[in-house]
């Protein structure tokens, strides 16, 4: 009989134990011998190994969400009141969890800058064990400088998760840049279709055994069925990009031009403050952008009612163009002074721009910006 070419999928949650079974599980090996789905799962072991070879990883795990996976690494990686340096510019639910978290458990947070190493230098504290910063940051893209932190993070003793999220190993490998572990909600471009919710981890098989501890334990495993789905996703992962990437710096140059726009936050503009880290760092600017409206909110509003492609809402890394305005919904509820900390002006738009044709795109905005 010949072997599918797709994956085949397998929705057991239990495995017949043969006698190896019982001698792994005396041994204290009960997560090979694959006898119960919430420690493994041959689907899920098969899209792991996967996301392992993706990233160059010697091993990776599947979580049922971002936030499962940042909760294993958290509670495998701080023990005995290790402290977290977390990038000062990081997605809502990363800092609520930790916020929520660390407290509970001995634990405390300092704050650094990804973009300026020297920040994360005077962050580190004799207790931190654990560095947290994304490739790219939500929206003003701000890229991480990855190779000198992870330096910084080497001479402290401690670790550094790296959270790809916006970036994928089809821009960026933040193992081969010096990062312990690699992170990423597998629910935005790893997924690519907005119709499943994931996480990720990868790395060495040390840590990645010591937050599979934690997976089985807290029970935040990933579902078959959503495994499936996330590797049929990764399929196209490598031309996604490529389109996403595409279609951004297309709309980041035309609304750079626009007499309406005041700021445009992209990689790869002139202007970009970082543009050289971010070509010495990714392969491509990746499918995410912001911009400022020089009417400011009112303006943002007009241009939201009058957009036909880019549906308005939260999330991003699927194949349809979505928008949303971060004062309103990632960063809801923050003061003037906190946006503007996070160079979020008012008038701002954030875009996860979709593989939709560009001139059709272009057009939307066109007509939308005609109300601004
Ligand atoms: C969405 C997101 C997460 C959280 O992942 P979930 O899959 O929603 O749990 C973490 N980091 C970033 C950058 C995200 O965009």
């Amino acid at each position: 009989m010949g072997s599918g070419v797709s994956l085949p999928l397998d929705r057991s949650s239990t495995f017949r134990v043969d006698e190896q079974a019982y001698r792994l599980r005396e041994a204290g090996r009960g997560y090979e011998a694959m006898v119960y789905a919430r420690e493994t799962n041959p689907t899920v072991e098969a899209v792991e190994r996967r996301l392992a070879a993706l990233e160059g990883a010697e091993q990776a795990l599947l979580f049922a969400s971002g936030m499962a996976a940042l909760h294993a690494a958290l509670m495998a990686l701080l023990d005995g009141g290790g402290q977290v340096a977390l990038s000062d510019r990081i997605y809502g639910g990363t800092t609520g969890l930790i916020d929520a978290l660390l407290p509970r458990i001995g634990s405390g947070v300092s704050t650094f800058d990804p973009g300026r190493p020297a920040s994360l230098e005077a962050a580190m504290r004799a207790e931190t064990r654990l560095v947290i910063c994304e490739s790219l940051s939500n929206p003003t893209l701000r890229v991480a400088d990855i190779p000198r932190l992870a330096e910084l993070t080497r001479a402290g003793g401690a670790l550094i998760l790296v959270d790809a999220t916006f970036v994928t190993p089809a821009l960026q490998r933040p193992l081969e840049l010096g990062a312990d572990l690699v992170w990423h909600s597998a629910s935005k471009y790893l997924g690519g279709h907005s119709d499943l919710i994931g996480g990720v981890l990868a790395g060495p098989r040390k840590l990645i055994s010591a937050c599979r501890a934690w997976r089985t334990r807290a029970g935040g495993c990933a579902d078959p069925d959503m495994a499936w789905l996330l590797e049929r996703g990764l399929k196209t992962l490598a031309l996604r990009m490529r389109a996403h990437d595409h279609n951004a710096r297309g709309l980041a140059t035309w609304l750079a031009a626009h007499p309406k726009v005041s700021v445009v936050h992209h990689p790869s503009r002139a202007d970009h403050e970082q543009r050289a880290l971010a070509s010495e760092l990714m392969r491509g600017s990746g499918g995410m952008l912001s911009f400022e409206l020089a009417g400011g909110d009112p303006a943002a509003a007009r241009v939201l009612a009058n957009l036909e492609l880019f549906t308005e809402a939260p999330s991003l890394g699927g194949v349809e163009s979505l928008v949303s305005p971060p004062a309103r919904m990632s960063h809801v509820g923050q003061s003037d002074a906190a946006l503007r900390a996070a160079d979020i002006g008012p008038g701002c738009l954030r875009l996860s721009v979709g593989i939709e044709d560009l001139d059709d795109l272009l057009q939307d905005l066109e007509i939308a910006l005609e109300h601004a």
